[in-house]
């Protein structure tokens, strides 16, 4: 089972989204569990506080390293295994490869900021790693924690329907995925690509591939170039064994 404790001041967010569909079904199914922990309940004034004014002044407020880090050992102590993350738009970017690590390991903890953010001796302190989900603020880590936990579970050995659909899918081949089409074949005058309908394997790879290859050239030129790097670079050559990948075939 796939272990993930939250600390948060709001853990009645929790599962939230994560209590539907794909997750909730895995969630139900023991596939993975969620522990979500109230920060404030390790707060030890009166006022049950767990932010206070900013060392040097300015705006906004700041969580207190000793209350989070009671709560941390409380449901971490420091021999936990898994990898503690705190959510926060200062932390590395979350890639598909990054979500991919986390779910090789036992589970993740994660700490979840407010205000203008958590006392930084606490980040080395308790040794958590930083993470961003995007180039933009959240009030707060709980939604950024949605996003990396539901990256995670649909990873979860038995969580996606098709296996295949976790390899194939954007990022998985550092591309982005190729269009999909769908049912009806002439919709608003638009026809499907007849070359998805003609039934040759062969022929829908090629053409899936070119597509993603030129998606990504278009909108992530940095995605594109590291791509170019590994498929070129010395010693990279594709993965084997992803099916569509460069076979030797009509190229149209
Ligand atoms: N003052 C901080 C922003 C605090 S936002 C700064 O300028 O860097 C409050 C909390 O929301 C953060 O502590 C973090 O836990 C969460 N958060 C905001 N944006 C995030 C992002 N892009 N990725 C992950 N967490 C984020």
């Amino acid at each position: 089972m796939w272990r993930t404790s939250i600390l948060t001041i709001f853990p009645d967010m929790f599962p939230g989204p994560l209590g539907l569909s794909l997750a909730g079904r895995a969630l139900a199914a023991g596939v993975w569990a969620l522990e979500a922990t109230d920060i404030r309940a390790y707060a030890t004034d009166k006022h049950r506080s767990v932010d206070d004014r900013p060392a040097g002044g300015g705006p906004g407020m700041v969580m207190r390293a000793d209350v989070l880090a009671s709560a941390v050992d409380a449901v971490a102590p420091a021999d936990d295994p898994r990898p503690r993350l705190l959510m926060s738009p200062r932390g590395v970017p979350l890639t598909q490869a990054r979500v991919a690590a986390l779910v090789a390991a036992p589970g993740v903890v994660v700490l979840c900021g407010r205000f203008e953010g958590v006392d930084e001796r606490v980040i080395a302190g308790r040794k958590f790693e930083e993470v961003s989900v995007g180039d933009f603020v959240l009030s707060g880590g709980e939604v950024a924690a949605f996003a990396l936990l539901d990256a995670c579970v649909r990873l979860l050995p038995g969580v996606m329907g098709k296996e295949a659909s976790g390899a194939e899918e954007s990022f998985a081949q550092g591309l982005l995925e190729y269009p999909q089409f769908t049912k009806p074949n002439l919709w608003e005058g638009h026809a499907i690509p007849e070359v998805l309908t003609s039934g040759d394997h062969a022929k829908v790879a090629a053409w899936r591939r070119d597509e993603a290859e030129r998606l990504t050239r278009e909108r992530r030129p940095d995605l594109w170039a590291r791509h170019l790097g590994r498929a070129g670079g010395p010693g990279g050559s594709e993965k084997p064994g992803k099916g569509s990948a460069k076979k030797p075939g009509p190229e149209g």
